[in-house]
């Protein structure tokens, strides 16, 4: 590489010399080459003649196929096609294009759906590799921000996401947590952090809004000269104040700086209320930038679900105090707990009833009416697979029910923190039990023993929870 760019800045900058700054713009980046030019007919002709001498000392040829032409004057276009043709008859009508590809963006009038349309192909390309690969709740978010969102920062940085680029996006999320759709709603991952997940799916809008601002700030100089002046407008986000105090700005562009520019306050240094470059990178912007966004909320969603399961036999506190049992219990016994519980109470399980096939039977008890077809109401509470997994445990409670499993309460009392364990650890087998029966292995009490022992073999929180049902099974102590 090092000889290559040693090799090609003279040839650059022979190029650059033959031509008047004031009307033509060099732009060389690697091996691509553009240039801006207010007369492309005269340019044409300055650079194959430059390129007949570089051939003569270089070896290196003009690949004149690959060269590609694109116009800007809207009037006189047609005769100004005609006069470069007419300078060079190899030129054909392909290379004549109405948006030209640089340093990978294509540049042109109309040119954002272009733009994304590749990027947007391997994101959901990646995206569907990583719903194949079934690894689970977290770690598939964790791999959709590395694999798939990354795609498409790279034009995120230059044009903001279209309402087709946001409705793939939404499509992609659901794709990816693999259940019935909208169940989770895609606006709740990307703050799904709130009941406890370690990490949370990326947002073009923010990925692209964050990008910009480095973007703009590390090549303008004058993006934030203006920030000092007009400080007290700032927050306001109001246009008419910006044009009363003689800001020429577009509105798009003023809710951008002025975007842009409360990120840049959060970059001021404490000690002197001075701008700190340090303090001002991407990650940061787009961190701070998320922080200002309007949580979502958790227990209204839950709030919303849970009226489905249990016909408003609870209060909406419950579930304001079910994402704070969310939060403590994804650090003490680990997210998988949270996530997948978080997936029952959304009514997330992939049952054939939420696909308008309700005559299946239960997976685990095999019966088929009503009440015990193949749907989350039953399975999770299906006497069957209860009998199998306390008699694993050695545990007997008279209360283990939908509703202590769903919102941990029993008759109106909360139960205590050893009874919200099992009940996390008794939706968590349940629920990967029904996903092996539905995947095609026979229900028994081997395959329940089998799961638990995957369970506690990837994390050491699990084991000690599991040992500890064991050793000590519980009784008395289930509520507080
Ligand atoms: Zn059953």
């Amino acid at each position: 590489m090092t000889i290559f760019i040693l090799a090609y800045d003279p040839i650059i900058k022979f190029i650059v010399s033959r031509f008047s700054v004031e009307s033509t713009a060099c732009y060389g980046y690697c091996d691509d080459l553009g240039f801006a030019s207010d007369d492309l007919r005269r340019d044409w002709i300055i650079i194959k003649k430059c390129f007949i001498l570089i051939k003569k000392f270089s070896l290196l040829e003009l690949n004149l196929d690959k060269n590609q032409f694109h116009l800007t004057c809207k009037s006189d276009l047609v005769n100004q096609i005609l006069r470069l043709k007419e300078c060079d008859t190899d030129i054909t009508d392909d290379q004549i294009v109405e948006a030209i590809k640089y340093l990978g963006i294509f540049l042109g009038r109309c040119t954002a759906d272009t733009n994304w349309d590749l990027p947007l192909k391997k994101f959901v390309d990646a995206t569907l590799s990583i719903a194949s690969l079934s690894c689970g709740f977290t770690t598939s978010i964790a791999l959709y921000n590395m694999l798939a969102v990354s795609k498409l920062s790279f034009v995120a940085t230059f044009f903001m996401p279209s309402q087709k680029v946001l409705k793939v996006e939404k499509w992609a999320l659901q794709k990816l947590i693999r259940g019935p759709w909208g169940a989770i709603p895609s606006l709740a991952l990307f703050d799904i952090k709130q009941i406890g997940i370690p990490t949370q799916a990326r947002a073009i809008t923010d990925i692209s809004f964050s990008s910009s601002v480095r973007a703009a700030n590390r090549t303008s100089n004058n993006f934030f000269q203006e920030f000092n002046i007009h400080k007290n407008l700032i927050g306001t986000n109001d246009v008419t104040v910006a044009a009363a105090a003689g800001l020429n700005l577009k509105d798009s562009f003023f809710k951008f700086w002025n975007d842009a520019s409360v990120s840049y306050v959060d970059a001021l240094d404490p000690n002197n209320n001075l701008f700190n470059p340090s303090l001002f990178s991407q990650r940061r912007v787009f961190k701070f930038n998320r922080s200002r966004a309007m949580p979502f909320n958790f227990a209204d969603l839950i709030c919303r679900r849970l009226s489905f399961f249990l016909d408003g036999t609870f209060f909406p506190r419950d579930a304001e105090r079910i994402v704070g049992i969310y939060r403590r219990k994804a650090v003490s016994l680990g997210p998988n707990f949270v996530s997948t519980h978080f997936r029952t109470i959304t009514n997330h399980w992939c049952a054939r009833s939420r696909f308008g096939c309700a005559r299946i039977p239960c997976w685990f008890c095999r019966k088929l009416d009503h009440n015990t077809n193949d749907r989350v109401q039953h399975s999770l509470n299906c006497p069957v697979f209860k009998e199998v997994f306390l008699s694993l445990h050695k545990l007997s409670f008279s209360f283990f029910d939908l509703y202590s499993l769903l919102i941990f309460k029993h008759a109106g009392e909360s139960l205590s923190d050893n009874a919200i364990d099992i009940m996390l650890f008794f939706n968590l087998v349940s629920f990967q039990t029904y996903n092996r029966c539905r995947n095609g292995s026979d229900f028994s009490v081997r395959l329940v023993r089998n799961v638990i022992k995957n369970i506690i073999s990837k994390s050491s929180n699990a084991w000690s929870l599991h040992s500890r049902i064991k050793r000590f099974g519980y009784g008395s102590d289930l509520i507080v």
